[in-house]
């Protein structure tokens, strides 16, 4: 089963994919949190990621589809995965269908959690990450409006499409997604 978070930062995609990861059985694949670990080992993918994430600008595709390459090795992948954080570009969709179609599976849904700006920010100033800072903030919701938001038509069109609130508790959110998931 393969599963896509998707929404703006801060709407709770890592956190909900940690517990649905661990109630399905499957892999959750970050490129946040690998870019975010590669950086901290001084990698070369990470040398070359850490200047678009310090900032919050997306880190070009080929990079991308580096990280996701090495995550694919070293994760087990074969009862599925939640995907989160990725794809964020027209680009990054295309690579990952192909991607998909080599091995013979799909997209199950793409989940879209969906929270207005101002909690997003409040939450994020909260949480308190490097790039959680005001001016990146809201840098990375530009970023989130201009090129990532588009795949919801993409993904719309395909029928992968589902909507859910992301405001209230985790459990409440967590519960809405399985129910999406189930098609209830
Ligand atoms: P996240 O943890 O998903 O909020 O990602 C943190 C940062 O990592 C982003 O602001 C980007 O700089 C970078 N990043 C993560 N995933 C991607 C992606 N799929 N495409 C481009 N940049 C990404």
């Amino acid at each position: 089963m393969i599963i896509v978070l998707f929404g703006a930062p801060g709407v709770g995609k890592g956190t909900q994919a940690d517990i649905l990861a661990q109630k399905l059985g499957i892999a959750h694949l970050s490129t946040g949190d690998a870019f975010r670990s590669a950086i901290s080992n001084r990698t070369p993918v990470g040398l070359q990621a850490k200047e678009y994430v310090d900032s919050g600008k997306l880190v070009p595709d080929e990079i991308v589809a580096r990280i996701v390459e090495e995550a694919m090795a070293t994760s087990d992948f074969s009862k599925g995965c939640i995907l989160d954080g990725f794809p964020r570009t027209r680009t990054q969709a295309d690579a990952l269908s192909a991607l998909l179609d080599h091995v013979g599976r799909d997209i199950e849904r793409v989940v879209n959690i969906t929270v207005d700006d101002s909690t997003i920010v409040r939450r994020l100033l909260q949480r308190g990450r490097t790039d959680d800072v005001e001016d990146v903030i809201q840098h990375r919701l530009d970023v989130y409006n201009q090129e990532t938001a588009p795949l919801l038509d993409y993904y719309a069109a395909k029928g992968k499409l589902v909507s859910i609130d992301g405001l209230g508790t985790v459990e409440e959110v967590n519960q809405r997604i399985l129910d999406a998931l189930r098609g209830t």
